[in-house]
């Protein structure tokens, strides 16, 4: 990863990355950790007189974690210190506490993405950004059930989803009344709503007007709870620090943010900037599951060899290294494309590489995660071993934000509408033509290929080609020619390979090298 945040100008003092690196790695925070998974949140729904509370409980080492996390601005950094390469920065301090705890990233990604949208309401609605910018991005974590004028620090969530759909959000059937004070009131439900114990929510429901987004608060000014019945929360594969649940609104009170009518146009820029994090999340997942699945077969001996040794788990380590290595110098070049400063270039760039990232990343990272269980044997199989955590969080992302098919027909839906993304993912292509003649080859069909973005059933195929030459290309630019060479021969020149299992790189691929590099040595 160091290599990948200096390629994208940013420096490892930017963020004092080993510090951050030395906190999350210590055995205590592997303990936090493992404390907020065994003991998953607990809704209260009602007192001991009857009365409802919707309160939802959390064990200490979530609180602790969140501690951690905010006081580093995770949830903030970009945006209070908005440097050339604050969002590398701060991409890689996610990318980090990916490989420890993945549920306390949920509300950390979501307060994170609500920013740009507050602002933008903020030019227009000077209250609302008193009131909740300040807190939002402070560097604090306050848990305490109050409006937000008495809070020190906010978290914000996300409400799209309903029960007859996610993907197709036009499909809400919340409805939203205006009040003669300017407020709203929403009545319906959401399906999927996670971290309810934010202090506000970023909701969609339907107006006369359309489809509005509205800001949801949790609490109102006079210290009541807002009507937001919590019902459930979800029982979750994985995730299962983070508490997701199932809400009613019972004209609840929301101010209505953006333009009216647009409600996904306002909200998807959250949506973008919690893509993104998906991606940077599923990368560090799988740098997670190697890291521990490198360290056994370096130390396990079998058959009078170290593991890491014997040729075919060779094979196999050299094959998830180079899936690490390609997935952090994509997210971490993403990243750059959501710079403030961003060239023109990655503006133009970011509109088709978020969606085929996002699709490719989240795709790979369970099968990373299954096979790095499996070079711990049995040991990786049990509770004890940080595998089992990270094989159960690994689906998440493909999951949510867009899921796999979604995602892809976006990525078809950038190349028809907007010709200078397509004209600047050929660009960065060029500039490693002539370094690798799969590279070369896989381009052009690329190129011939994106004429025929009109047939929704090879979207896949689309995103996964745009995904694997663009890390292709960064490789050839940046990386050693062993590591390049390797990625292109068994990505780009075998298209079946991708569909196989890892530990099946061709006879050319430098394996122990992959290896070393992977350590670190
Ligand atoms: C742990 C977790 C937390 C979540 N938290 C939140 C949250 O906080 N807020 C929130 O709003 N949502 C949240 N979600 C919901 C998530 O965003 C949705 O589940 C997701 O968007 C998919 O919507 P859906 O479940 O309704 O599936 P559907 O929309 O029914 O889709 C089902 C499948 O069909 C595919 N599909 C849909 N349309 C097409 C098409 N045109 N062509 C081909 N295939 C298609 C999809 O890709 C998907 O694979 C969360 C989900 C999970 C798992």
């Amino acid at each position: 990863m160091q290599t990948s945040v200096r390629a994208e100008g940013a420096t490892l003092a930017d963020i004092d990355l080993e510090r951050w690196g030395g906190t999350l790695g210590s055995a205590e925070t592997f303990a936090l950790a493992d404390a907020a998974n065994r003991n998953p949140p607990q809704l209260r729904t009602h007192d001991a007189r009857g009365e409802r509370v919707d309160v939802v409980e959390f064990h200490p080492a979530w609180d602790a974690l969140m501690r951690l996390a905010t006081a580093a601005g995770e949830h903030c950094a970009p945006w209070t210190e908005p440097t050339g390469n604050a969002q590398v920065a701060r991409a890689a301090m996610y990318f980090l506490h990916a490989q420890v705890e993945n549920g306390t990233q949920c509300p950390l990604t979501m307060t994170y993405a609500s920013v740009p949208v507050l602002r933008d309401h903020a030019r227009s609605n000077q209250a609302i950004g008193e009131a909740w910018l300040p807190r939002v991005l402070a560097r604090d974590y306050d848990p305490r059930p109050l409006p937000i004028a008495a809070k020190r620090a906010a978290l914000i969530g996300m409400g799209m989803t309903e029960r007859q759909g996610g993907s197709d959000v036009r499909s809400n059937l919340t409805r939203a009344q205006s009040s003669s004070d300017g407020t709203w009131r929403l009545r319906g439900h959401k399906w999927f709503f996670s971290a309810p114990q934010c202090d506000g929510h970023l909701v969609l429901a339907q107006t006369d007007e359309g489809l509005c987004c509205f800001l949801l608060p949790r609490f109102l000014e006079d210290g009541t709870r807002n009507a937001v019945q919590i019902n459930r929360l979800k029982d979750k594969l994985g995730n299962r620090s983070n508490a997701s649940s199932e809400v009613e609104f019972h004209d609840a009170l929301a101010w209505r943010i953006g333009e009216p009518g647009r409600g996904i146009a306002t909200i998807i820029e959250m949506v973008r900037h919690t893509r993104l994090d998906c991606v940077i999340g599923s990368a560090g997942m799988m740098r997670g599951a190697f890291a521990h699945a490198l360290h056994h077969a370096v130390h396990r001996v079998a058959f009078g060899r170290r593991l890491a040794e014997q040729p075919l788990m060779t094979t196999v380590l050299a094959d998830i290294a180079l899936e690490v290595e390609g997935a952090t110098a994509l997210a971490l070049r993403l990243a750059r494309m959501f710079e403030t400063q961003a060239s023109e270039h990655d503006r133009a760039l970011v509109r088709i590489m978020t969606p085929a990232a996002k699709y490719w990343i989240c795709k790979r990272a369970p099968m990373v995660a299954v096979e790095a269980m499996e070079v711990l044997g049995g040991n990786g199989y049990v509770e004890e071993s940080p595998l089992a955590r990270l094989y159960r969080e690994a689906p998440v992302n493909s999951i949510w934000e867009g899921s796999g098919n979604v995602i892809c027909l976006d990525v078809m839906r950038a190349a028809r509408r907007e010709p200078r993304a397509l004209d600047a993912l050929f660009a960065e292509l060029d500039e490693a033509r002539g370094a690798n003649r799969d590279l070369d080859l896989s381009a052009a069909a690329l190129r011939k290929q994106s004429m025929n973005a009109d047939d929704p059933s090879t979207a896949r195929q689309a995103a996964q080609a745009i995904a694997l030459a663009f890390t292709a290309s960064l490789l050839v630019r940046r990386a050693p020619a062993f590591v390049a060479d390797a990625f292109c021969a068994s990505r780009l020149r075998n298209a079946a390979y991708t569909g196989s299992a890892f530990g099946t790189l061709p006879d050319e691929c430098e394996n122990v090298a992959l290896i070393r590099r992977a350590s670190g040595e």
